[in-house]
């Protein structure tokens, strides 16, 4: 992917960086995992990536991103095994925006 300076997440991220789309927070089973996080992750915006300009999948593809996710962790710390625990990322939505940005992803 090429990078692009001027895209609308730069402006996002320069003029709303304390009022972030969502707020992702990372639990795993394992407790000594370091994966768990102790303050939530600000996400910014939602990237979505589109085929073409056809939009109908558009709120199914932000539900995935907003929906818990548990997955196996596989977090390594240092020099150590990878965790064996259960990761789970559960989302906050923000009340006051939700900001989606678009990819035209044309396959190359
Ligand atoms: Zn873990």
């Amino acid at each position: 992917m090429e990078k692009c300076d001027t895209t609308m997440g730069n402006v996002i991220n320069i003029f709303l960086k304390d009022l972030p789309t969502l707020k992702d927070f990372v639990t795993c089973t394992n407790h000594k995992c370091k994966k768990t996080t102790v303050t939530s992750i600000p996400i910014p915006y939602i990237t979505v990536n589109v085929k073409n300009d056809n939009l109908d999948e558009l709120e199914n593809m932000v539900n995935l991103r907003i929906n818990n996710e548990t997955t196996l962790c596989g977090h390594v710390d240092d020099l150590k095994s990878p965790c064996a625990g259960y990761k789970t990322i559960r989302t906050d939505v923000s009340k006051l925006h939700i900001f989606i940005e678009l990819l035209y992803w044309n396959g190359k």
